[in-house]
């Protein structure tokens, strides 16, 4: 082998792994997929052709879209979560495709204005069953996608809903059938999905550091106090003195990323050999997850998780962002529950369609299904189309 020959990945699926001949397959039954793709390939390609999923360029991560053309949006974030848990996929031997697509789809459910926005509409829908994202992301795969002749939604594996709905209350979960089980019989979802959970941790820890310094929010001096990022600053310091700012912050996040990847490939590798899980079902069975950190990385990134939230989640300029978001979403939710006739037909007749069907909590469903679907522009322009008497 030649000395800069790369090392072939392993491509075998281990044991623990999803594997396609043993899914608890899709809740309407699909003849297999042609040749050329298998069935979890099958759910991402639906995913990245929905509609959800297009309009996740124009929602917020942190920063609202119109703010800046260089910040994560939930699309770039979505991608990067993806990309993160494919690579592990690699080193553990777990499903790429079903894994990606469980990435990929994990915010479908976002409300415009990021977590400022889902708060505002929970706080709406209170009295009417409240709403969570996670729930809502699996209600646009299972219900408010539109594409197909013979059902509702995107009609995906067992496997891939599993892993979307990452958390649930309880008195939910008992009305969701098979995926809302685990969370009554507390057990894991399968190792794809612990993954793509602790993925997206990775992702928003990692590029809110990169994104808050970017919009000028924090320093790398402040950043300092933070045990993962000064290790790596210390690094790149002594290695390339008189780096240019850009490239010195870029440098240390992907070492950060590198770090805590690894560490979690190891500290994984070591919980599977102590395990030994015979197959998926055992990892389910399992009382508590698999996939995960060492304790001192688990520490580390805390530690960064607290920061970003008092420095830039809490910082004046987002505080004040999210104030104008929140009041934008409850003063939506607002009008179109108090006057359905506001709402485009297709939602009005949702609407009187759920109210007929569960009574009021109906009707405040589908005006949340469509405050949920807006994208952050669109949501400005439809509140200064009801409140602004200048805006036809
Ligand atoms: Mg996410």
């Amino acid at each position: 082998m030649p000395p800069h020959a790369f090392t072939p990945r392993p491509v075998e699926l281990a044991p623990y792994a999803c594997h396609e001949s043993r899914s608890r397959g899709r809740r309407h039954p699909e003849p297999p997929p042609a040749g050329h793709r298998g069935e979890y390939q099958r759910d991402r390609d639906r995913i990245v052709h929905s509609t959800a999923f297009r309009r996740l360029v124009y929602k917020t991560q942190v920063f609202v879209n119109h703010e800046g053309d260089l910040y994560r949006t939930r699309l770039t974030h979505s991608l990067e979560v993806a990309q993160i848990a494919r690579s592990v996929c690699g080193a553990l031997g777990l499903n790429e495709s079903l894994c990606e697509a469980i990435c990929l789809a994990h915010d479908l459910g976002h409300t415009p204005f990021g977590h400022a926005g889902q708060d505002a509409l929970n706080e709406c829908m209170r009295d009417y069953g409240g709403f969570e994202h996670n729930l809502q992301s699996l209600r646009v795969v299972d219900e408010l996608e539109e594409r197909y002749a013979e059902f509702a939604g995107l009609n995906l594996t067992f496997e891939c809903r599993e892993g979307i709905l990452k958390h649930c209350s309880l008195k939910n979960a008992a009305t969701l059938g098979d995926v809302g089980e685990r969370f009554i019989r507390r057990q894991q979802p399968s190792l794809e999905a612990q993954l793509a959970n602790v993925a997206d941790e990775i992702a928003y820890n990692n590029h809110d550091v990169d994104d808050g310094l970017r919009a000028g929010l924090v320093t790398t001096k402040e950043l300092r106090t933070v045990a993962l990022f000064a290790r790596h600053h210390d690094v790149v310091e002594a290695r390339y003195p008189g780096i240019s700012e850009r490239r010195l912050i870029h440098e240390v996040v992907r070492r950060m990323i590198n770090e805590v990847v690894n560490d979690l490939i190891d500290t994984t590798r070591g919980r599977l050999a102590a395990a030994l899980p015979t197959d998926v079902e055992a990892v389910r069975a399992g009382g508590a997850a698999l996939v995960g950190f060492s304790d001192r990385i688990a520490a580390d990134h805390l530690e960064a998780k607290r920061f970003l939230r008092e420095r830039v989640y809490r910082h004046f300029r987002v505080v004040r962002m999210t104030t104008k978001a929140q009041r934008v979403v409850r003063e939506l939710f607002n009008s179109y529950f108090g006057d359905i006739r506001l709402l485009p037909d297709e939602h009005r007749e949702a609407a009187r369609r759920l109210e007929e069907r569960d009574g009021i909590d109906g009707r405040a469903r589908a005006v949340a299904d469509y405050i949920a679907g807006m994208t952050d522009r669109y949501a400005i322009l439809e509140h200064s189309r009801l409140y602004d008497p200048r805006v036809p």
